[in-house]
C-alpha cells in the first residue's frame, strides 16, 4: 500500500496532522508522502484521503 498526491494540494495541513507517519508538509508549504501506508497507519490514512478538501490523495493497495 502507498500513498499519493496529485497535483493540487492547497497546503491546508490536514493530512500531516491527521497522519503524520505517511504526510507532511514540504519547505514550501505542500503535502509530500512521507513514509509508508501500513496496516498500523492505513485507517488514518484513509482518514486523510476521505477528508482532504480537495481530494488529492489517493491511497493505492
Ligand atoms: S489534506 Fe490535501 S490539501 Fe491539505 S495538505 Fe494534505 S494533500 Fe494538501
Amino acid at each position: 500500500m502507498k500513498a499519493i498526491i496529485n497535483e493540487g494540494c492547497i497546503g491546508c495541513g490536514l493530512c500531516a496532522s491527521t497522519c503524520e507517519e505517511v504526510f507532511e508538509l514540504n519547505d514550501d508549504g505542500f503535502a509530500v508522502v512521507s513514509g509508508k501506508v501500513t496496516k498500523d497507519n492505513i485507517d488514518d490514512a484513509h482518514e486523510a484521503e476521505e477528508n482532504c478538501p480537495v481530494n488529492v490523495i489517493v491511497i493505492e493497495d
